[in-house]
């Protein structure tokens, strides 16, 4: 009997449905495909293979990995729009806008800048016939553990400079978007070593048992607050080096005279962006009381008009909620601010018509901080636009939060300038949010982790430092 080869990248990682774990499509709710369910004894062989293969993959030097991930670039570049309709069906965002083929296309430029980020020793102190220099070396295995939002980017982000570095990773992608991933390490591995990366499907418990394991010597963690305070107390276990990229609740100011016609698109998807899905999204936006009316009017025009629709329709620019977990969260935080007397100037509904986790884009006026949707993390398509008088209550509200991933300021850009200086953030954008760059470090600070990844940054983080004075 012969086997047939697999002829699409979706055959290549899916299995059989009898043990494999049914993947719904986010609009639809039907099964797309099964992943592989994993085990510990899965996930113990997988770490054996790496550790094992690490040092013949350190030793081939930068230039030589830096090679053989340009090759691993150029093939997720040939298959992104296999990759994009996988991401586009399983997570939900749309292909178009920045959406679905953004994410594959990023994930080519992603691996590229990892390959290419220059990264020379640094020469620490040179006096009287002493010099020390500051190199940086491989730290070994990195479990990388990614969340369900942007899933082959997110992913990428943590293999591709774990690699270059000279380490072998082992990949836990969430359990709502294994297939992303899987997808993503399928192509990876057509030009790696066998044992270099390893894809391990399965739920929380096996992201624990990776997170807290002893062949494990750093963890790039992508996701909750909550689940990054236990992956802190996991590391107690291997002294496991943390990169923790955790959730966001970003804030936006506007500020007083601020043309809300010229800034209202790139507000809208600094808000809306993945239908809100999105860590460093703008999650509260205060709004000051002269243009409050302004503002408000704006985002509520474009979110009445914006395509709401499967990811795999091309007309779609929002799409569904990724999940069941997500959609009820937002419902939940939107009925709370109606029943303290917010205004629903659009939205505020979910479009059961077109899919089980469909919700109307949503603008949330005369609501305040008290409310779960201003004081928590959405997730979503619901934005809560506060109004304020003084822009010292406006910075002091912005500072409130555990999270500080992102923020943005809004309104002339010297103005702006002094006040991103006094806001507690990773990064404050001008004009703009969450928009990001392959050489330019990306990180929280308080509730939202510590460690910074992308470029040159990105490399030491999953670099082991030392030190040589001669
Ligand atoms: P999550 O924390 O529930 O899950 C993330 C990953 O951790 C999944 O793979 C999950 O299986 C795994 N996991 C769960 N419990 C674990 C444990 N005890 N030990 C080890 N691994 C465990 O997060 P999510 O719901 O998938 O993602 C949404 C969150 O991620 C949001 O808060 C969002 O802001 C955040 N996020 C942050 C960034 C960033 O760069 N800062 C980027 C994207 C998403």
């Amino acid at each position: 009997m012969t086997t047939q080869a697999p002829t699409t990248l979706l055959d290549a990682i899916t299995v059989a449905p009898e043990g494999g774990r049914p993947i719904p499509d986010a609009a639809t709710g039907e099964t797309m495909g099964h992943a592989p369910v994993h085990t510990v004894a899965d996930l113990d062989a997988a770490i054996t293979a790496a550790r094992a293969a690490q040092p013949s993959w350190a030793a081939l030097g930068h230039e030589k990995r830096s090679e053989i991930l340009r090759r691993a670039a150029d093939e997720i570049e040939a298959h992104a729009e296999e990759l994009a309709r996988i991401v586009a069906q399983e997570q939900g965002k749309p292909l178009n806008g920045m959406g679905a083929r953004f994410e594959a296309g990023g994930a080519a430029v992603w691996v590229r800048s990892a390959a290419d980020t220059p990264l020379e020793p640094e020469v620490l102190f040179e006096a009287e016939g002493t010099r020390s220099e500051l190199h940086y070396g491989p730290l070994g295995v990195v479990g990388a553990i990614s969340p369900w939002n942007w899933p082959a980017l997110i992913a990428t982000w943590q293999i591709a400079p774990s690699l270059r570095m000279g380490n072998t990773v082992v990949a836990k992608p969430s359990e709502y978007t294994p297939l992303s991933v899987l997808a993503l390490i399928e192509l990876l591995n057509r030009h790696l070593p066998e044992g270099v990366l390893t894809g391990i499907s399965g739920d929380r418990e096996i992201g624990a048992a990776l997170a807290s394991h002893d062949g494990v010597d750093k963890v790039m963690f992508t996701g909750s607050t909550k689940t990054g305070r236990e992956i802190v107390k996991g590391s107690a276990n291997n002294l496991a080096r943390l990169t923790l990229e955790l959730g966001g609740n970003d804030p936006g100011i506007v500020l007083p005279g601020t043309d809300a016609a010229a800034i209202a698109e790139n507000l809208f998807w600094g808000i809306f962006i993945n239908t809100g899905q999105t860590c460093a999204s703008l999650k509260r936006l205060y709004v000051h009381d002269s243009v409050y009316d302004d503002v408000v009017a704006e985002l509520a025009k474009l979110a009445e008009s914006m395509p709401l629709g499967a990811g795999l329709d091309e007309d779609s620019l929002l799409g569904p909620l990724s999940n069941k977990q997500q959609f009820d969260i937002v419902s939940r935080m939107v009925a709370d601010a109606r029943a303290r007397g917010a205004r629903i100037v659009v939205g505020g509904e979910a479009a059961p018509e077109l899919g089980p986790h469909f919700y109307r884009p949503t603008i949330v006026a005369d609501i305040e901080d008290g409310a779960t949707l201003v004081d928590e993390e959405q997730f979503g398509p619901a934005v809560p636009v506060i109004r304020y008088s003084d822009v010292e209550d406006a910075i002091a509200r912005a500072n409130s939060s555990e999270q500080a991933l992102g923020a943005s300021v809004w309104g002339d850009p010297d103005e702006a300038r002094k006040i991103a200086e006094r806001i507690e953030s990773g990064t404050v954008w001008i004009n703009q949010h969450g928009t990001l760059n392959p050489l330019v470090p990306f990180g929280g600070i308080k509730g939202s982790g510590y460690g910074l990844e992308f470029g040159e940054h990105g490399l030491k983080a999953v670099g082991a430092p030392k030190v040589i004075t001669t």
